[in-house]
């Protein structure tokens, strides 16, 4: 069973003026797209297809694939999955900030809400080309910051993401040109800290 783009959960307008309307139809109807085709040719008669393996379990195992498989599962898997997650990290009712154990695990881990905002910004901005910076819950509860180039996610590594942000220039350059600082300065009025928190309490615990 091939895997399929999930539609926005708002309107491609719904998170103006911080992204716009026509940067959210190429991201998602161009890009999500074309990551989620390429992703399901990749394994297309392959046993990870036939038996509706996740996703998660596909990037867990690209050691398994032929060897020139492995970078376009790696990319096209990362992509579908990284944008999957992204469109539901963000709401047109966003901004503000964590509540809850997430609110303690960030406070415990940066010092404030303000200081996690900055470092994961400064991640962001310093991932050198094309990627993703994250917010990572780790299996004792605690959270952490990292970067991954390309589609790379932490899933890879058997990690548990709960919020990224998509650096690479087709997610701001249309309104913000190279001022990439400025589209995640923006970006964190539109991220949906109910969600985020959701998927920090499903995270596995060790
Ligand atoms: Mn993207």
């Amino acid at each position: 069973m091939a895997f399929t783009l999930p539609d926005l959960p708002y309107d491609y307008n719904a998170l103006e003026p911080h992204i716009d309307e026509e940067t959210m139809r190429l991201h998602h109807d161009k890009h999500h797209a074309t990551y989620t085709t390429n992703l399901n040719n990749a394994i297309a008669g392959t046993h990870w297809d036939e038996h509706n393996h996740s996703i998660e379990e596909i990037l867990q195992s690209l050691d398994q694939f032929p060897a020139d498989k492995q970078t376009v599962v790696r990319n096209n898997g990362g992509g579908f999955l990284n944008h999957a997650d992204f469109w539901t990290s963000m709401s047109p009712n966003g901004g503000g900030e964590p509540t809850g154990d997430l609110a303690d695990a960030i406070n415990a881990a940066f010092g404030s809400f303000d200081a996690f905002k900055e470092a994961f910004s400064k991640a962001g901005v310093g991932r050198f080309g094309s990627g993703w910076a994250w917010l990572v819950a780790g299996t004792d509860g605690t959270v952490s910051i990292s970067s991954s180039p390309n589609q790379d996610t932490p899933v890879m590594d058997g990690k548990s993401p709960i919020l990224g942000v998509d650096v690479w220039e087709h997610a701001y350059y249309k309104k913000y040109g190279p001022a990439r600082a400025d589209y995640i300065k923006a970006w964190w009025n539109v991220v949906d800290w109910d969600a985020i928190g959701k998927r920090y309490a499903d995270a596995p615990r060790g």
